[in-house]
């Protein structure tokens, strides 16, 4: 980034737009200043929000002379601030007032099509809800490029704490080791305000430094106010979102065709996300074969089918897991045509991107009879059943390395993919498995 000549000389790609996804009070504005600053360039920024109260035609045109603005200073970066607020879906409910905010994202769209990235701009924008945002802001060429700016772990709590104590007298015995334990799910912003806190109390209580007294009651005081604007998870809840979590790894692990896992994390994130696993690549696939998505099916069911096998209860967690694999076994059978009762035929026609399967299109319109539709669903309720037995056999067989991993993740909130090679190393498919998947490459 200090040096876009460098990277235009190994024949790299210079991205044009960054997108910044994570929960708020990460960060992310402070990051693109951080990577302004650190190239040395100029910085312009926009919230999102200011567009949302204006006459139709002002966003546009703000949006078009920062762009002009910033072409003249380049090489510079511009940071667009809650990019939901402008980006969200077109299309997604007609009301009045969404002229305005379509104007405004279409000029958005126009001038990142525009400008020649070698010349130095690059746009950066961060938002916390990127499953709102309009399928055109991510193709290539735009928003192309996601970094997750996640919550710290328990080891990144303590680093922070560490730089905003600097700012406060501590007790000379005190271990922010101890105080990073205290605050799991804390972003950096909130752990600022533990340490602000504590000081405030320390000094009502006309204490000559902070103690674990204050920072303990500046800790609870702040949680009192998080868990107002949401719910932290108890530890029986922990337990069952780590055995969901490592269910989904092992399998993308063991499954022959799935991305190898870069990292699985308890720590809540987002809205309604308690937890998540990461495979590598992270990147865009054109092309999958049949049993590339059922692989990918079947470690959507691994949350669940772990709940299952740990717990003999499934819970709510899985709401977004089963949206996806439905979505995808629905598409396999109606548009992909690698059902075998259906046959290789597409039954839909008109299109909707989707966000899950990237490269395929969502049908919006019937055109097939009820007999069929009947087919149709009792063809995916087969196939999700299939591939939730699957996810339950392979488990089933790994049993001792899914709790590995999970004690692991209870006690460390977040596993990179360096530990968890090695802990499910020994991890293996089932030989039923083994066989039914021979049977199936011969059909
Ligand atoms: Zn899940």
């Amino acid at each position: 980034m200090a040096n876009p000549s460098k990277f235009r000389h190994l024949g790299a790609r210079i991205p044009k737009g960054v997108l910044l996804v994570g929960p708020p009070g990460t960060g992310k504005t402070l990051l693109a200043r951080a990577v302004a600053g650190e190239a040395n360039v100029p910085f312009f920024q926009l919230t999102g929000s200011d567009f949302v109260e204006m006459f139709v035609g002002v966003g546009a045109a703000r949006v078009r002379d920062l762009f002009q603005q910033a072409q003249d200073k380049a090489p510079c970066i511009i940071f667009i601030d809650e990019l939901d607020a402008i980006g969200k879906a077109r299309g997604v409910g007609v009301m009045a007032g969404h002229d305005e905010r379509e104007q405004t994202l279409n000029q958005l769209l126009a001038e990142m099509d525009g400008f020649d990235p070698r010349r130095g701009l690059i746009v950066m924008a961060a938002t916390n809800r990127p499953e709102i945002l309009d399928p055109a802001l991510l193709r290539p060429g735009r928003f192309d490029r996601h970094v997750v700016v996640d919550r710290p772990d328990v080891r990144g709590r303590e680093a922070i704490l560490r730089v905003h104590a600097k700012m406060v007298k501590l007790a000379p015995d005190l271990d922010l080791r101890r105080v990073a334990a205290l605050t799991p799910g804390f972003a950096g912003a909130e752990l600022a305000n533990v340490v602000n806190e504590a000081a405030l109390l320390a000094a009502r209580r006309q204490k000559s430094a902070v103690t674990m007294e204050e920072l303990t009651e500046a800790v609870e005081r702040v949680v009192a106010g998080l868990e107002k604007k949401s719910r932290r998870m108890n530890d029986r809840e922990k337990r069952i979102v780590a055995h969901h979590e490592s269910g989904h790894a092992l399998l993308a692990e063991v499954l022959p065709t799935t991305d190898r896992v870069h990292k699985v994390s308890i720590l809540p994130r987002g809205l309604g996300a308690l937890g998540y696993t990461m495979q590598l690549p992270f990147e865009d696939r054109y092309l999958l074969q049949r049993q590339e998505l059922y692989d990918r099916l079947t470690v959507l069911m691994g949350g669940r089918a772990a709940e299952q096998l740990f717990f003999g209860e499934i819970s709510t967690g899985a709401q977004d897991d089963l949206e996806r694999a439905t979505d995808m076994a629905r598409r396999m059978v109606v548009q992909l045509g690698m059902s075998e009762v259906l046959g290789p035929q597409s039954y839909s026609r008109g299109e909707r991107e989707s966000r899950f399967l990237p490269g395929v299109a969502f049908p919006t319109e019937r055109v097939y009879s009820e007999e069929t539709a009947e087919m149709v669903d009792k063809e995916v309720a087969d196939l999700l059943r299939r591939c939730f037995y699957r996810a339950v056999q392979i488990l089933e067989h790994n049993r001792g390395h899914l709790a590995a991993l999970a004690d692991l993740l209870l006690t460390d909130e977040v596993v990179e993919s360096e530990r968890i090679a090695p802990l499910l190393a020994g991890a293996k498919m089932p030989q039923e498995e083994l066989e039914a998947a021979a049977e199936r490459s011969v059909h």
